[in-house]
């Protein structure tokens, strides 16, 4: 992210880790039916004329779609992501999870992480609204995994969905049984990814001291790799707050930089990603809705 859309996005990370955002940050020009014709545009552009909807009697001056995908472009949707937490007296996120996999499974949707993405990102593209990415936040690595998050990554193996678990790495001793987890679910292709070593909120901490922000990042980082032998490259961050100087994230051999609102597009000439997410709403099907209008219109 260039530091002029720092600013930007800034702006738009107002709410913390688990409060539900319904509200997409920005719309871009919509162009998917065939995949093909051009780059999403940026967040502030108008609507693109050239929908591949409009099939009555084109205008000469309007080229037709073509079936080429453009992969010269810099700027790439993010795909539909949704966050998950543990559940609540006032959210029971096993039961949504369990009927979004049926929504899930009803679309037809390619199931991805972050890390998948990285490396290939034309596929971001190419499924435009088929690509979804889910994760689950605050596990920690010194403690067994709570019997409601274990539940959901049940439901998710089930369903042979893939997912990116944010991690935690407070304490000195990790849980051997939690370890066995994540390194089994990191073999069937689950992302672990750090949600740094104390989960402090990165947006406050680079105010007062921003070396700490990059010991956050390294310390989970060399925590994780210790544990379980992969270093993340995605950085869920506490509360969805980004900072405003990249290089703390960037330097620290991060690709992604997940936060909450914005993020609906990536720039691949950035050193790294900075990605939003979506809460869940209601029900799963609304859920979906949102996300689609969100990341995929
Ligand atoms: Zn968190």
């Amino acid at each position: 992210m260039k530091p002029s859309t720092l600013g930007l996005v800034a702006a738009l990370l107002l709410v913390g880790c688990g409060t539900p955002t319904p509200q997409a940050a920005a719309t871009i020009a919509t162009e998917t039916a065939t995949l093909t014709l051009q780059p999403p545009a940026p967040i502030t552009a108008p609507p693109n004329l050239a929908l591949p909807t409009q099939t009555s009697t084109p205008s000469p001056t309007i080229p037709p779609p073509t079936a080429t995908l453009d992969i010269t472009t810099d700027q790439w949707p993010t795909p539909l992501s949704l966050m998950l937490h543990r559940k609540s007296a006032k959210f029971d996120t096993v039961a949504f999870l369990r009927d979004f996999v049926k929504t899930l499974k009803e679309n037809d949707v390619h199931v991805v992480t972050y890390q998948q993405v990285a490396t290939n990102l034309e596929m971001t593209l190419r499924e435009r609204g088929k690509l979804v990415i889910i994760s689950i936040d605050d596990i920690h690595l010194i403690a067994p995994i709570p019997p409601d998050i274990q539940e959901m990554i049940e439901i998710l193996r089930e369903a042979g969905y893939p997912a990116v678990l944010g991690v935690v790495t407070e304490g000195i001793s990790p849980t051997q049984e939690t370890v066995e987890t994540l390194k089994e679910l990191s073999a069937l292709g689950w992302e672990i990814a750090t949600h740094t070593d104390t989960h402090k909120n990165l947006a406050e901490l680079e105010n007062w001291s921003p070396g700490d922000v990059r010991m956050e990042i390294r310390i989970s980082c060399d925590k994780i790799e210790k544990a379980i032998g992969i270093r993340p490259i995605t950085l869920i961050l506490p509360e969805g707050q980004m900072v405003m100087t990249p290089k703390l994230v960037y330097k620290e051999n991060i690709r992604w930089a997940v936060g909450i609102n914005g993020g609906v597009v990536f720039d691949s000439t950035d050193r790294f990603f900075y990605v939003g997410r979506e809460s869940p709403g209601l029900d799963a099907a609304g859920t979906f809705r949102a996300m689609m209008q969100r990341f995929a219109p």
